[in-house]
């Protein structure tokens, strides 16, 4: 997607070496218009497969899932990471390790929300190892509902959770795909 890789060549920021910041138009700011190309590119990749739902984790996904299932048409069910009171007892719980954060979170999901029915389409900003999306797919399949596919905005190739989650007959489609960070500068995959 050539307009969602000059944004990352204009305003992405590489941290160390395997980090990109993009808070001035995904992780803090918000570009409503190009959420909404990523939202309708989304759905021209996954429209065939009859989602009955998109599952995303928070904070970063929300927004990405939201106008994205203005698309689809359906709703979308964002995993939880921190326990309270107004979530209900009869959850999906998954643990999934942050390599941005190092350590582990409980993700958790109600149970009212995923049913075996569901074909579900995971969605997130960023995909590096795969840790956060094995732990939405681990919730999808505790309810039994389908994985249709996993979008992802931004996935670094250069860290196995893509090529995981491939090998594994996953459909993933990334908007971006970043192949290397060479001199602070980031360098992509044809995709
Ligand atoms: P994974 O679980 O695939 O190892 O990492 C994906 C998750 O970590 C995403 O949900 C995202 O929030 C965060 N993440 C991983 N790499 C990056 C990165 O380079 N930049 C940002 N902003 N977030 C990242």
């Amino acid at each position: 997607m050539k307009y969602l890789q000059d944004r990352i060549l204009t305003d992405g920021r590489v941290e160390g070496t395997d980090i990109l910041k993009v808070d001035s138009f995904l992780n803090h700011q918000i570009d409503v218009e190009l959420m909404n190309e990523i939202g309708k590119e989304f759905n021209e990749r996954f429209k065939e497969h009859n989602i009955t739902k998109i599952l995303t984790i928070e904070a970063s996904g929300i927004a990405i899932a939201t106008i994205a299932a203005q698309y689809f048409k359906v709703p979308v069910v964002f995993a939880k990471k921190t326990e309270s009171r107004n979530l209900d007892k009869d959850t999906y719980e998954s643990s999934v390790y942050s390599f941005t954060k190092d350590k582990t979170y409980k993700i958790r999901v109600s149970k009212k929300y995923i049913n075996d029915k569901d074909n579900v389409l995971i969605l997130d900003d960023f995909l590096a190892n795969g840790k956060a999306a094995n732990g939405l797919i681990d919730i999808v399949n505790q309810s039994k509902a389908n994985v249709c596919g996993i979008g992802i905005v931004i996935e670094k190739g250069f860290q196995d959770g893509g090529k995981k989650l491939r090998d594994k007959g996953i459909n993933v489609q990334s908007l971006a795909i970043i192949d290397r960070f060479e001199d602070g500068n980031v360098k992509f995959s044809a995709c």
